[in-house]
Protein backbone atom coordinates (compact mmCIF):
# COMPACT_ATOMS: atom_id res chain seq x y z
CA UNK A 1 0.00 0.00 0.00
CA UNK A 2 1.34 3.50 -0.40
CA UNK A 3 2.11 5.69 2.25
CA UNK A 4 -0.72 7.57 3.77
CA UNK A 5 1.41 10.71 4.71
CA UNK A 6 -0.37 13.64 2.89
CA UNK A 7 0.68 16.90 2.42
CA UNK A 8 -2.33 19.21 0.98
CA UNK A 9 -1.86 22.67 -0.60
CA UNK A 10 -4.63 25.11 -0.31
CA UNK A 11 -4.41 26.84 -3.64
CA UNK A 12 -7.25 29.54 -2.60
CA UNK A 13 -5.40 30.55 0.67
CA UNK A 14 -1.98 31.10 -1.49
CA UNK A 15 -4.06 33.42 -4.25
CA UNK A 16 -5.94 34.92 -0.28
CA UNK A 17 -2.28 35.34 1.02
CA UNK A 18 -0.73 37.17 -2.01
CA UNK A 19 -3.40 39.40 -2.28
CA UNK A 20 -3.43 40.29 1.57
CA UNK A 21 0.39 40.55 0.85
CA UNK A 22 -0.53 43.30 -1.43
CA UNK A 23 -2.96 45.08 0.22
CA UNK A 24 -0.59 45.37 3.60
CA UNK A 25 2.40 46.08 0.95
CA UNK A 26 0.60 48.84 -1.21
CA UNK A 27 2.02 50.99 -2.54
CA UNK A 28 5.28 48.89 -2.64
CA UNK A 29 4.61 46.27 -4.96
CA UNK A 30 5.36 42.02 -3.88
CA UNK A 31 8.04 40.08 -4.82
CA UNK A 32 6.43 36.47 -4.19
CA UNK A 33 9.41 34.80 -2.74
CA UNK A 34 9.41 31.22 -4.40
CA UNK A 35 12.75 29.61 -3.01
CA UNK A 36 13.46 26.21 -1.79
CA UNK A 37 10.81 24.64 -4.34
CA UNK A 38 8.45 27.67 -2.45
CA UNK A 39 9.16 26.48 1.04
CA UNK A 40 8.04 23.12 0.65
CA UNK A 41 4.51 23.59 -1.03
CA UNK A 42 6.10 23.19 -4.64
CA UNK A 43 7.67 25.65 -7.04
CA UNK A 44 5.56 24.97 -10.32
CA UNK A 45 2.33 24.47 -8.29
CA UNK A 46 2.05 27.72 -6.25
CA UNK A 47 3.23 29.90 -9.43
CA UNK A 48 0.30 27.76 -11.42
CA UNK A 49 -1.86 28.81 -8.78
CA UNK A 50 -1.14 32.88 -8.42
CA UNK A 51 -0.43 33.22 -11.75
CA UNK A 52 -0.17 36.66 -13.23
CA UNK A 53 -1.16 37.79 -9.78
CA UNK A 54 2.31 37.43 -8.86
CA UNK A 55 3.88 40.36 -10.57
CA UNK A 56 7.33 39.15 -9.85
CA UNK A 57 8.67 36.12 -8.12
CA UNK A 58 11.98 35.73 -6.31
CA UNK A 59 13.98 32.37 -6.40
CA UNK A 60 17.54 31.51 -4.54
CA UNK A 61 18.81 30.06 -7.67
CA UNK A 62 19.13 30.20 -11.76
CA UNK A 63 17.79 27.11 -11.62
CA UNK A 64 14.02 27.68 -10.13
CA UNK A 65 14.31 30.71 -12.30
CA UNK A 66 14.67 28.38 -15.52
CA UNK A 67 12.15 25.96 -14.14
CA UNK A 68 9.27 28.65 -13.88
CA UNK A 69 9.82 29.98 -17.27
CA UNK A 70 10.01 26.47 -18.62
CA UNK A 71 6.47 26.14 -16.82
CA UNK A 72 5.77 29.23 -19.05
CA UNK A 73 6.11 32.55 -15.95
CA UNK A 74 6.81 35.52 -18.09
CA UNK A 75 6.77 37.93 -15.59
CA UNK A 76 9.85 39.08 -13.51
CA UNK A 77 11.85 37.14 -12.20
CA UNK A 78 14.89 37.81 -9.47
CA UNK A 79 17.69 35.57 -8.49
CA UNK A 80 18.52 36.44 -4.80
CA UNK A 81 21.94 35.06 -4.82
CA UNK A 82 23.12 34.46 -8.48
CA UNK A 83 24.95 34.42 -10.64
CA UNK A 84 27.31 31.98 -9.01
CA UNK A 85 29.56 32.40 -12.37
CA UNK A 86 30.41 33.99 -15.58
CA UNK A 87 28.35 31.34 -17.26
CA UNK A 88 25.08 31.88 -15.10
CA UNK A 89 24.91 35.49 -16.82
CA UNK A 90 24.14 34.20 -20.38
CA UNK A 91 21.70 31.52 -19.11
CA UNK A 92 20.63 34.63 -17.11
CA UNK A 93 20.07 37.36 -20.19
CA UNK A 94 19.11 34.59 -22.42
CA UNK A 95 15.63 33.50 -19.70
CA UNK A 96 15.53 37.45 -18.78
CA UNK A 97 16.13 37.09 -15.01
CA UNK A 98 17.47 39.38 -12.69
CA UNK A 99 20.50 39.22 -11.08
CA UNK A 100 21.37 40.28 -7.53
CA UNK A 101 24.78 41.52 -7.40
CA UNK A 102 26.67 41.24 -3.85
CA UNK A 103 30.28 40.99 -4.34
CA UNK A 104 33.20 42.11 -6.15
CA UNK A 105 33.82 38.90 -7.74
CA UNK A 106 30.75 39.11 -9.98
CA UNK A 107 31.61 42.24 -11.38
CA UNK A 108 34.38 41.56 -13.99
CA UNK A 109 31.56 38.60 -15.29
CA UNK A 110 29.21 41.72 -15.62
CA UNK A 111 31.79 43.83 -17.37
CA UNK A 112 32.34 41.21 -19.89
CA UNK A 113 29.15 40.60 -20.98
CA UNK A 114 27.40 41.33 -24.21
CA UNK A 115 24.70 43.44 -24.73
CA UNK A 116 23.36 42.18 -28.01
CA UNK A 117 21.00 39.79 -26.20
CA UNK A 118 19.65 43.11 -23.91
CA UNK A 119 20.52 44.61 -21.01
CA UNK A 120 20.60 42.29 -17.72
CA UNK A 121 18.46 43.73 -15.06
CA UNK A 122 20.61 43.97 -11.38
CA UNK A 123 20.14 44.52 -7.59
CA UNK A 124 22.86 45.91 -6.18
CA UNK A 125 22.43 44.03 -2.41
CA UNK A 126 23.74 46.42 0.67
CA UNK A 127 24.98 44.60 3.69
CA UNK A 128 23.32 47.29 6.24
CA UNK A 129 23.78 44.42 8.85
CA UNK A 130 23.49 40.97 8.32
CA UNK A 131 26.81 40.24 7.28
CA UNK A 132 26.01 37.56 4.97
CA UNK A 133 25.18 38.86 0.91
CA UNK A 134 25.81 42.03 0.40
CA UNK A 135 28.64 45.11 -0.16
CA UNK A 136 29.44 46.89 2.33
CA UNK A 137 28.35 50.20 2.92
CA UNK A 138 31.79 52.43 2.09
CA UNK A 139 31.69 50.54 -1.40
CA UNK A 140 28.04 50.81 -2.35
CA UNK A 141 29.07 54.24 -4.31
CA UNK A 142 32.01 53.06 -6.29
CA UNK A 143 29.82 49.73 -6.85
CA UNK A 144 26.91 51.18 -8.16
CA UNK A 145 29.02 53.74 -10.48
CA UNK A 146 30.92 50.88 -12.23
CA UNK A 147 27.12 49.43 -13.02
CA UNK A 148 26.01 52.31 -14.00
CA UNK A 149 29.10 52.08 -16.92
CA UNK A 150 28.25 48.83 -18.03
CA UNK A 151 26.92 48.23 -21.90
CA UNK A 152 25.31 45.05 -20.57
CA UNK A 153 23.38 46.43 -17.47
CA UNK A 154 19.91 47.79 -17.54
CA UNK A 155 20.51 51.66 -16.03
CA UNK A 156 17.61 50.85 -13.72
CA UNK A 157 19.61 49.67 -11.25
CA UNK A 158 17.59 47.93 -7.92
CA UNK A 159 19.07 48.47 -4.51
CA UNK A 160 18.05 45.57 -2.36
CA UNK A 161 19.27 44.74 1.65
CA UNK A 162 18.21 42.13 4.10
CA UNK A 163 17.00 42.36 7.60
CA UNK A 164 18.70 40.19 10.16
CA UNK A 165 15.93 40.99 13.01
CA UNK A 166 12.44 41.89 11.61
CA UNK A 167 10.91 39.52 13.56
CA UNK A 168 12.18 41.46 16.61
CA UNK A 169 9.38 44.43 16.86
CA UNK A 170 10.58 47.59 18.48
CA UNK A 171 14.02 46.35 18.30
CA UNK A 172 16.94 48.35 17.01
CA UNK A 173 18.97 46.29 15.11
CA UNK A 174 15.94 47.01 12.32
CA UNK A 175 16.03 51.19 12.38
CA UNK A 176 20.25 50.74 12.07
CA UNK A 177 20.19 48.80 9.17
CA UNK A 178 17.25 51.00 7.72
CA UNK A 179 19.35 54.01 8.79
CA UNK A 180 22.53 52.20 7.24
CA UNK A 181 20.94 51.15 3.83
CA UNK A 182 19.19 55.04 3.16
CA UNK A 183 22.77 56.92 4.05
CA UNK A 184 24.73 54.88 1.29
CA UNK A 185 21.47 54.73 -1.33
CA UNK A 186 19.89 58.16 -0.73
CA UNK A 187 21.43 60.04 -3.74
CA UNK A 188 20.67 56.93 -6.28
CA UNK A 189 17.33 56.20 -8.44
CA UNK A 190 16.10 53.13 -9.12
CA UNK A 191 13.87 50.91 -7.02
CA UNK A 192 14.42 49.89 -3.22
CA UNK A 193 13.81 46.71 -1.70
CA UNK A 194 14.27 45.91 2.03
CA UNK A 195 11.04 43.96 3.90
CA UNK A 196 10.89 40.19 4.15
CA UNK A 197 7.35 39.17 5.48
CA UNK A 198 8.32 39.81 9.44
CA UNK A 199 9.57 43.72 8.16
CA UNK A 200 6.19 43.77 6.44
CA UNK A 201 3.98 43.58 9.86
CA UNK A 202 6.30 45.00 12.50
CA UNK A 203 7.92 47.91 10.02
CA UNK A 204 6.10 49.95 7.86
CA UNK A 205 9.27 52.58 7.55
CA UNK A 206 11.08 49.86 5.32
CA UNK A 207 8.34 49.28 2.57
CA UNK A 208 10.27 50.57 0.04
CA UNK A 209 9.08 49.62 -3.85
CA UNK A 210 9.25 46.07 -3.32
CA UNK A 211 8.94 43.92 -0.39
CA UNK A 212 10.09 40.21 -0.57
CA UNK A 213 7.90 37.87 0.99
CA UNK A 214 8.38 34.11 1.38
CA UNK A 215 6.74 32.83 4.46
CA UNK A 216 3.23 34.84 4.54
CA UNK A 217 2.71 33.97 1.13
CA UNK A 218 2.26 30.44 2.61
CA UNK A 219 0.57 31.78 5.87
CA UNK A 220 3.72 30.90 8.35
CA UNK A 221 5.09 33.26 10.81
CA UNK A 222 8.45 34.04 12.23
CA UNK A 223 6.95 36.16 14.71
CA UNK A 224 7.77 34.54 18.50
CA UNK A 225 4.42 33.03 19.36
CA UNK A 226 2.54 34.03 16.79
CA UNK A 227 1.05 32.55 13.79
CA UNK A 228 0.28 33.36 10.27
CA UNK A 229 -3.77 33.45 11.72
CA UNK A 230 -3.07 35.77 13.87
CA UNK A 231 -1.99 38.02 11.14
CA UNK A 232 -5.25 37.25 8.92
CA UNK A 233 -2.81 34.38 6.33
CA UNK A 234 -3.98 31.46 6.12
CA UNK A 235 -2.09 28.37 6.05
CA UNK A 236 -1.69 26.76 2.73
CA UNK A 237 -0.09 23.47 3.83
CA UNK A 238 -1.92 20.29 6.13
CA UNK A 239 0.02 17.56 6.75
CA UNK A 240 -1.91 14.52 7.67
CA UNK A 241 -2.01 10.91 8.07
CA UNK A 242 -4.01 8.26 9.13
CA UNK A 243 -4.58 6.49 12.43
CA UNK A 244 -3.43 2.26 11.73
CA UNK A 245 -3.86 1.16 15.36
CA UNK A 246 -4.82 1.40 19.03
CA UNK A 247 -3.91 -0.53 21.25
CA UNK A 248 -4.53 -1.34 25.16
CA UNK A 249 -1.43 -0.68 27.16
CA UNK A 250 -1.32 -1.59 30.58
CA UNK A 251 0.25 1.18 33.68
CA UNK A 252 4.25 0.94 33.83
CA UNK A 253 4.52 -0.08 30.51
CA UNK A 254 6.95 1.83 28.33
CA UNK A 255 6.00 3.44 25.00
CA UNK A 256 8.25 3.37 22.14
CA UNK A 257 12.19 3.69 21.50
CA UNK A 258 14.17 3.86 24.68
CA UNK A 259 11.03 3.72 26.62
CA UNK A 260 11.37 7.80 27.01
CA UNK A 261 7.30 7.81 28.44
CA UNK A 262 5.42 5.33 30.88
CA UNK A 263 1.89 4.86 30.85
CA UNK A 264 0.57 6.51 34.33
CA UNK A 265 -2.64 3.84 33.86
CA UNK A 266 -3.85 0.92 31.53
CA UNK A 267 -5.10 3.86 29.07
CA UNK A 268 -5.56 3.36 24.77
CA UNK A 269 -2.11 4.33 22.53
CA UNK A 270 -2.66 4.87 19.02
CA UNK A 271 -0.03 4.90 16.00
CA UNK A 272 0.25 7.55 13.47
CA UNK A 273 1.50 6.62 10.14
CA UNK A 274 3.95 9.57 9.92
CA UNK A 275 7.31 9.86 11.42
CA UNK A 276 10.65 11.87 10.42
CA UNK A 277 11.09 9.92 6.97
CA UNK A 278 8.11 12.15 6.46
CA UNK A 279 9.63 15.19 7.56
CA UNK A 280 7.79 15.59 10.98
CA UNK A 281 10.56 16.74 13.53
CA UNK A 282 12.20 14.11 15.67
CA UNK A 283 13.22 16.62 18.32
CA UNK A 284 9.43 17.58 19.46
CA UNK A 285 8.80 15.75 23.09
CA UNK A 286 5.83 13.94 24.56
CA UNK A 287 2.99 16.62 25.32
CA UNK A 288 2.99 17.73 21.39
CA UNK A 289 -0.45 18.24 20.23
CA UNK A 290 -1.77 16.31 17.60
CA UNK A 291 -5.38 16.32 16.28
CA UNK A 292 -7.48 12.55 15.59
CA UNK A 293 -10.21 14.05 13.76
CA UNK A 294 -10.76 17.42 15.46
CA UNK A 295 -10.02 16.00 18.64
CA UNK A 296 -6.77 17.45 20.20
CA UNK A 297 -4.62 14.74 21.83
CA UNK A 298 -0.96 14.88 22.75
CA UNK A 299 2.58 12.59 21.19
CA UNK A 300 3.85 10.23 23.66
CA UNK A 301 6.97 8.87 23.58
CA UNK A 302 10.21 9.06 20.58
CA UNK A 303 8.95 9.99 17.05
CA UNK A 304 10.12 7.41 15.19
CA UNK A 305 11.13 7.06 11.53
CA UNK A 306 7.53 6.09 10.27
CA UNK A 307 5.58 6.32 13.20
CA UNK A 308 4.46 8.46 16.18
CA UNK A 309 2.65 7.26 19.57
CA UNK A 310 -0.69 8.98 20.91
CA UNK A 311 -2.10 9.17 24.11
CA UNK A 312 -6.04 8.42 23.07
CA UNK A 313 -7.65 8.96 26.83
CA UNK A 314 -9.42 11.99 25.57
CA UNK A 315 -10.35 10.49 22.40
CA UNK A 316 -12.40 7.53 23.58
CA UNK A 317 -14.44 7.85 20.05
CA UNK A 318 -11.21 7.31 18.06
CA UNK A 319 -10.73 4.22 15.54
CA UNK A 320 -8.30 2.92 13.24
CA UNK A 321 -8.18 4.79 9.85
CA UNK A 322 -9.32 7.90 11.35
CA UNK A 323 -7.61 11.19 10.16
CA UNK A 324 -4.50 11.97 11.78
CA UNK A 325 -3.56 15.95 11.65
CA UNK A 326 0.11 17.07 12.07
CA UNK A 327 -0.55 20.87 11.42
CA UNK A 328 -3.09 22.77 9.57
CA UNK A 329 -5.45 25.55 10.20
CA UNK A 330 -6.39 23.56 13.33
CA UNK A 331 -3.69 23.36 14.82
CA UNK A 332 -0.57 25.88 13.14
CA UNK A 333 2.41 24.21 12.00
CA UNK A 334 4.01 27.57 14.31
CA UNK A 335 3.04 25.41 17.47
CA UNK A 336 5.07 22.38 15.99
CA UNK A 337 7.84 24.44 15.04
CA UNK A 338 8.11 26.14 18.38
CA UNK A 339 7.87 22.38 20.03
CA UNK A 340 10.50 20.84 17.88
CA UNK A 341 13.14 24.40 18.62
CA UNK A 342 12.85 25.45 15.18
CA UNK A 343 11.10 27.87 13.03
CA UNK A 344 7.59 27.12 10.64
CA UNK A 345 9.74 27.43 7.24
CA UNK A 346 11.70 24.63 8.54
CA UNK A 347 8.99 22.30 8.53
CA UNK A 348 7.89 22.79 5.43
CA UNK A 349 10.62 22.92 3.55
CA UNK A 350 11.24 19.59 5.45
CA UNK A 351 8.71 17.50 3.29
CA UNK A 352 10.69 14.42 2.11
CA UNK A 353 10.05 12.75 -1.31
CA UNK A 354 7.45 9.79 0.40
CA UNK A 355 4.86 12.25 1.26
CA UNK A 356 2.29 12.56 -1.68
CA UNK A 357 1.11 15.88 -2.51
CA UNK A 358 -2.26 16.83 -3.26
CA UNK A 359 -3.87 20.31 -4.08
CA UNK A 360 -7.34 21.70 -3.36
CA UNK A 361 -8.69 24.96 -3.84
CA UNK A 362 -9.73 25.87 -0.33
C1 LIG B 1 14.13 34.20 1.98
C2 LIG B 1 14.34 35.64 1.69
C3 LIG B 1 13.26 36.52 1.76
C4 LIG B 1 11.86 36.11 2.22
O1 LIG B 1 11.84 36.00 3.62
P1 LIG B 1 10.44 35.66 4.35
O2 LIG B 1 10.74 35.75 5.80
O3 LIG B 1 10.10 34.25 3.96
O4 LIG B 1 9.43 36.61 3.87
C5 LIG B 1 13.48 37.83 1.38
N1 LIG B 1 14.70 38.25 1.00
C6 LIG B 1 15.77 37.43 0.94
C7 LIG B 1 17.09 37.96 0.51
C8 LIG B 1 15.62 36.10 1.30
O5 LIG B 1 16.68 35.30 1.27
Amino acid sequence: MSRTTVATIHLGALRHNLARLKTMAAPARVMAVVKADAYGHGLERVARALGSEAECFAVAALGDGLRLRAAGHRQRIVVLSGPDNAGDLAEMQRLQLEATIHHEAQLPWLAAMASARGRLRVWLKVDSGMHRLGFAPERVAAVHAQLAAMAGVDPEIGLLTHFSDSEVFGGAQTPAQIARFAAVTDSFAGPRSLSNSAAVLGWPDARGDWVRTGGLLYGLSVVDGKCGADFGFRPAMTLSTRLIAINRIGRGERIGYNGTWTCPEDMPVGVAAVGYGDGYPRSVAAGTPVLVGDRRVVLIGRVSMDLITLDLRDAPEAKIGDRVTLWGSQLPVETIAAAAGTISYDLTCGMTRRVLFVEDEG
